[in-house]
C-alpha cells in the first residue's frame, strides 16, 4: 500500500493497523449512548445494505417514528474546509499542508439517495435525513457543507435531536412499526466488511501510487517476468508481490473492482495477468493476516 507525501504519513501512523480504521465508528457508538429517548428508536450499526449491484456501508443507521438519520463518521484530522462553490472538500495538518479530499457530505448525499431508493421498495415509509459526524480528536471544522448537516462527535447527539425535531410526529409509526422495519433491514444485510480505507479517509484515489510494490527496495518496479514477480529496480523476485497488490486494492477502494481499474493500479498492462489476479481463491479467504478482512466475499461484484 502506498501514497503520496503527507498521506503517506497518515497511513503508516494509523492505517497499517487495521484497528484505526475502525477507530472511529467505535468513537460514534461510544458517544450514542448518550441518545435517550422516550420515544422509540432503534439504530443499526455497520449496515450494508444492496440496491441491485449497488452496494452501500453506512456506519449508523437510526430509525425514530419521525425520521430515519443516516450516521457517517469521517476519521480525519486538522482544519477541515468545505468550499461549497465547487463542492470542494480540504484539510490543512499540523504542518500546514493542505491536501484535496473527497468531499464526504457528496457521499452522504449518495448514501441518503440509497436509503429513500431502498426503503420505497421495502416499502418504508420514513424520510431520510443524514448527519455526518467527524471522530478525530484533532479535527477542526472550519467551514460547513451547504446539504448536508455536520458536526463533530461531541456535538452529535445534540444535532441528531435537533434534526428529529424537524420532522412531523406520524402517529402510525409506532414502536411496533419500527420493530417491523428492523426486521426487514436485518433481514436483507449483506455482511459487513470494514470500510475502504480511501472512503474512511477521504483519500483521493490519485494520491495512491501505481505500480506493484518492491519489500525489498521499496519502490513500485515490481512486473511479472517468467512467470514470477520481478523488481525492475533491486532484481528481488517475490511469489506472490502481485497478488497482494490486488488485496491492496480492495483495502484501499473496496469491492467493486474491474480489470481496467487494477491494471491502472497495478501499472501492467496485460488484462489476462489481471483477470487471472482477480480470479484467485485468496480473494475470499479468512486469514489472520492484515489483507484478510478485506477479503471479498461477493465475487459478483468483480466485473471485467
Ligand atoms: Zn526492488
Amino acid at each position: 500500500m502506498k501514497v503520496n507525501t503527507a498521506e503517506r504519513d497518515l497511513l503508516e501512523r494509523e492505517l497499517f493497523l487495521v484497528e484505526a480504521g475502525i477507530r472511529g465508528e467505535r468513537r460514534l457508538q461510544k458517544k450514542f449512548i448518550e441518545f435517550y429517548s422516550s420515544e422509540p428508536f432503534e439504530i443499526l450499526w455497520n449496515t450494508s445494505l444492496t440496491l441491485g449491484n449497488w452496494p452501500v456501508q453506512i456506519d449508523g443507521l437510526l430509525l425514530t417514528s419521525k425520521v430515519a438519520v443516516i450516521l457517517e463518521s469521517k476519521n480525519i484530522s486538522g482544519e477541515l474546509h468545505f468550499e461549497n462553490k465547487t463542492d470542494e472538500f480540504f484539510r490543512y495538518d499540523a504542518n500546514g499542508v493542505k491536501t484535496i479530499m473527497d468531499n464526504p457530505a457528496v457521499q452522504v448525499e449518495k448514501h441518503i439517495r440509497f436509503i429513500r431508493m431502498w426503503f420505497a421498495e421495502n416499502k418504508i415509509r420514513l424520510p431520510v435525513d443524514g448527519l455526518l459526524v467527524f471522530t478525530a480528536l484533532k479535527a477542526e471544522l472550519c467551514s460547513l457543507p451547504k446539504n448536508i448537516r455536520t458536526c463533530r462527535h461531541h456535538h452529535m447527539v445534540e444535532l441528531l435531536f435537533k434534526t428529529i425535531e424537524e420532522y412531523p410526529s406520524s402517529p402510525q409509526q409506532n414502536r411496533h412499526v419500527l420493530k417491523k422495519y428492523m426486521k426487514i433491514l436485518e433481514k436483507q444485510l449483506t455482511p459487513y466488511t470494514q470500510k475502504p480505507i480511501a472512503v474512511q479517509y477521504s483519500l483521493d484515489p490519485r494520491l495512491f501510487e501505481q505500480g506493484i510494490y518492491c519489500d525489498a527496495c521499496q519502490t513500485f518496479n515490481v512486473s511479472r517476468q517468467r512467470r514470477r514477480w520481478q523488481c525492475d529496480a533491486c532484481g528481488k523476485t517475490s511469489v506472490n508481490a502481485g497478488e497482494e497488490a490486488v488485496l491492496d486494492y480492495f483495502a484501499i477502494f473496496g469491492f467493486q473492482a474491474n480489470n481496467e481499474k487494477l491494471r491502472k493500479f497495478l501499472n501492467v498492462d496485460d488484462r489476462h495477468l489481471v483477470k487471472r489476479l482477480l480470479s484467485q481463491e485468496i480473494l475470499t479467504k479468512d486469514g489472520s493476516r492484515r489483507h484478510s478482512k478485506y477479503s471479498m466475499n461477493k465475487t459478483g461484484n468483480l466485473s471485467e
